[in-house]
């Protein structure tokens, strides 16, 4: 089953490279999960299969940002091939998000170099077992994949900036093309996720949802943070062109204590704009009230699984098979049924309504293996 998805002229004119099924990512029911005893409102909880978007390896919201990314990489004359992330800013490659990217260069005949942070913590801090942790997960598929992996270590001046790196390439004559960490600082990477939104609606028109239609909250992972801005900006000039029925809530879940929300609030703010204006928003119909992120549930460290993350990655798997991945959308799977079971997606003002929840699984249960030790 195919949906047209209806871009607008100017969105629909950005030159884009399929690497997504040509069918939309499911969406499809998690009814064990639901909560059946609250009588109002009457909730319903679906899932985003962004896991099931692409036949390539380890499928996951990586894979829907490069779409947008290829052309630029495949051009004679690339706009965005200098390292022109903001370099007080920066956010290169890290293990969870870097198989896309192998996988993808494999499959359009270039080579792939993966910056490895070993400085960001995360699964390998959080590993009893660092040895295995360095020949399972992630790890062990960009070695398959054949892409070079480079290690930084905590204070290496490459993690803050990739321009040596980029220069020695440059110097064995090959012509690099750098990727930000989650492509979320490439002025092209929070399109895909603009583009996911109007996926959505058109599913939703599919499925003949109850109460408003529509799906009223959308939770989601931040972490580099545009897959958030993209999907903010996506839903945003859907609801210009809808004429203003209200608006679904994007609920950005954060996943590490590093940085304070309103570093991310800012960030998602900017990813949000700059693609809303690529795809026909001006900057100020964009604002800050738009950007909903949590960081309630991003628990000790990036990469850790605490308790409660590790008993919604079990209740999900033995409820209703899904299996979540360790970093991210455990974390946002806890952050949900929270605002689920604690009544916080009802309307005050409208109690009795449905309340459609969707949640996006992003991916990376590749990383799994490597935490056999926690879960
Ligand atoms: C990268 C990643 C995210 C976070 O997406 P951002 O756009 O960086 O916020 C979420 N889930 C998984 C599985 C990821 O790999």
């Amino acid at each position: 089953m195919s949906i047209p998805i209806q871009l607008p002229e100017t969105f629909a004119q950005i030159p884009r490279y399929a690497i997504l099924y040509p069918t939309p990512s499911p969406i499809h029911p998690l009814p064990s999960i639901t909560p059946r005893l609250s009588p109002h409102p009457l909730i319903t909880i679906h899932a985003k299969r962004e896991d099931h978007s692409s036949p390539l390896a380890c499928a996951g919201n990586k894979y829907r940002k490069l779409e947008y990314i290829v052309p630029d990489i495949l051009s004679q004359t690339p706009l965005h091939h200098a390292h022109e992330n903001n370099p007080s800013n920066p956010q290169p490659l890290r293990t969870p998000r870097n198989n896309p990217l192998a996988a993808l260069a494999r499959k359009l005949g270039l080579n792939a170099v993966v910056l490895l942070h070993r400085g960001t913590g995360g699964g390998l801090a959080a590993s009893s077992d660092a040895t295995a942790f360095q020949h399972s997960g992630n790890v062990q598929i960009n070695r398959l994949l054949g892409a070079e992996v480079r290690v930084c270590e905590a204070g290496d001046p490459l993690a803050l900036d990739a321009t040596p790196l980029l220069d020695e390439l440059r110097k064995a004559g090959k012509n690099p093309y750098w990727i930000p960490g989650g492509a979320s600082l490439h002025p092209l990477g929070g399109l895909g996720y603009a583009r996911a939104a109007f996926e959505i609606v058109a599913q939703e028109a599919e499925m003949g949802l109850a109460g408003s239609g529509r799906f009223d909250y959308v939770f989601v992972a931040c972490g580099s943070g545009s897959t958030v801005g993209g999907l903010v900006a996506g839903f945003k000039l859907l609801e210009k062109l809808e004429g203003d029925r209200g608006s679904r809530k994007v609920i950005g879940i954060l996943n590490s204590p590093t940085k304070p929300r309103a570093y991310h609030e800012k960030r998602v703010l900017a990813f949000a704009r700059r693609a809303g204006e690529l795809i026909g928003l001006d900057v100020g119909e964009i604002g800050v009230e738009d950007v909903r992120l949590d960081d309630r549930f991003v628990g000790s460290a990036y990469g850790v699984v605490d308790e409660e993350s590790r008993e919604a990655i079990v209740d999900m798997v033995r409820m209703e098979g899904m299996v979540l991945d360790p970093v991210y959308t455990a974390k946002v799977a806890r952050g949900m049924m929270h605002w689920v079971n604690e009544g916080e997606v009802v309307d005050s003002a409208r109690p009795s309504d449905v309340v459609n929840v969707l949640f996006i699984h992003t991916g990376g249960q590749a990383a799994l293996g490597a935490y056999a030790d926690v879960i």
